[in-house]
């Protein structure tokens, strides 16, 4: 059950997205220009501490409640999200997984965005195989050393500070036992690469970030013991894979929106083509993907809430709910006819930002091996 402060929350975010958001969303998205106005907003709406807990001054949000805020926005326009969604998976990773004095000293400048950033875990030659990733932190007294190369990095230009997935055994076996996450600031040895350019999901910053020599103190390994990274980084991926479904689902809604409207405004041999029968079939189907997507999101995020094991959860609702995002943007596309091919309407927007859904925090594909390899555990014979 919601608390009543959520609810005002939840109200609270509706308002701005339609005062704030979607009247700048169309120019930013086509000029691919950051919307810097939007951070201080955030800021004051305490999204930045959304899901961090109260103790540290985050709002301390239920995954239940945040993947609403999620769906409201990105049914307005995806691309703000990632401004403070991948920061978090940063700060859950250190709420999870940090010592007491990295959590005091991390998260209430996490939580004011005073200090913002993101997840660096990808690199050019590895993705869904992050076992495979080849950046190091080598052990030098009482610091570490870390070379290599990250890449896709949301916020990598914005923010400051990333919890950056290296080995510290490349030799270990299993892979993932020589894995560890640091946290690090932007300085000597820790540059930006280049800004990588994109389909869609424009106006946030997507970036290469390069390690070369970049010096750590000790105390900014999670943790405080090599070999936990992996683990850390895929549990912020369940929090994660909660958050991209919920964008999925966002993007169908708001790809119905415009087409309900739109199918009551437009005229076809005399009647609005929401009277035609085969119109109505693609609203039903797209208001049916919408429900679907929101209930299994709502099921995952009340298990990851309860503390269990959700990854069967996280992964269908993932799975489905930005398939729906593809689909309905593609169904919008259909309904707007000549018009959904104009950038004066957002519908081109809403299809050029759904795949990213399917690929972000594990491809669909390898949420259906998730689900599969849950269920045989779950079934056995
Ligand atoms: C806009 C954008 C923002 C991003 N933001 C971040 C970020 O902030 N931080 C971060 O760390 N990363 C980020 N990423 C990276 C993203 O997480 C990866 O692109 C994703 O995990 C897939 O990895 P890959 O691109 O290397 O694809 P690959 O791993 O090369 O996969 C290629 C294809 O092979 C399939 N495949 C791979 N292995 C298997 C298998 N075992 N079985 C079946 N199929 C398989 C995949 O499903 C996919 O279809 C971002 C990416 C984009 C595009």
């Amino acid at each position: 059950m919601a608390r009543r402060e959520d609810a005002d929350i939840l109200d609270s975010i509706e308002r701005w997205v339609e005062r704030e958001v979607r009247p700048i969303a169309r120019h930013h998205d086509h000029a691919d220009e950051y919307p810097h106005e939007l951070v201080g907003q955030m800021q004051a709406l305490g999204l930045f501490g959304a899901t961090i807990g109260e103790e540290y001054g985050g709002l301390g949000l239920s995954a239940s409640t945040y993947a609403q805020i999620v769906t409201t926005i990105a049914a307005a326009w995806m691309a703000p999200v990632g401004i403070f969604n991948s920061h978090l998976i940063m700060a859950a990773c250190v709420e999870r997984h940090g010592t007491a004095a990295q959590k005091a000293h991390w998260l209430p400048r996490f939580a004011s965005g005073e200090l913002r950033g993101g997840i660096g875990l990808t690199e050019p030659d590895a993705g869904t195989d992050l076992q495979a990733i080849r950046t190091v932190a080598r052990r030098d007294g009482e610091t570490y050393v870390i070379d290599g190369t990250k890449t896709w990095i949301t916020n990598g230009i914005h923010g400051e500070c990333f919890a950056v997935l290296v080995k510290t055994d490349p030799a270990a076996v299993p892979r993932h036992a020589g894995m560890s996450l640091f946290l690090c600031e932007k300085g000597p040895g820790f540059t930006v690469g280049r800004k990588l350019k994109k389909l869609g999901y424009k106006a946030i910053d997507s970036a290469e970030l390069v390690f070369d020599g970049h010096r750590v103190p000790a105390d900014r390994l999670i943790g405080g013991v090599e070999g936990q990274g992996f683990v850390q980084a895929a549990q912020g991926l369940a929090l994660g894979r909660i958050n991209v479904a919920a964008r999925g689902a966002g993007i169908a809604q708001g790809a119905l929106r415009e087409a309900l409207r739109y199918a009551q405004q437009r005229k076809t041999f005399g009647k609005p083509i929401a009277q035609h029968q085969a119109i109505q079939l693609k609203l039903a189907d797209m208001a049916t993907r919408v429900e679907a997507a929101r209930l299994l999101i709502r099921q995952a995020a009340a298990k990851y809430d309860s503390g269990e094991r959700c990854d069967l959860e996280a992964g269908m609702a993932k799975l489905f709910a930005s398939e729906a995002g593809v689909e309905n943007s593609l169904e919008a596309m259909r309904i707007f006819g000549g018009y959904s091919y104009s950038t004066e309407f957002d519908i081109e927007r809403f299809y050029r930002d759904a795949p990213l859904m399917c690929i972000g925090e594990g491809t669909n594909e390898m949420q259906r091996i998730i689900i599969a390899r849950q269920l045989l555990e779950r079934n056995p014979v």
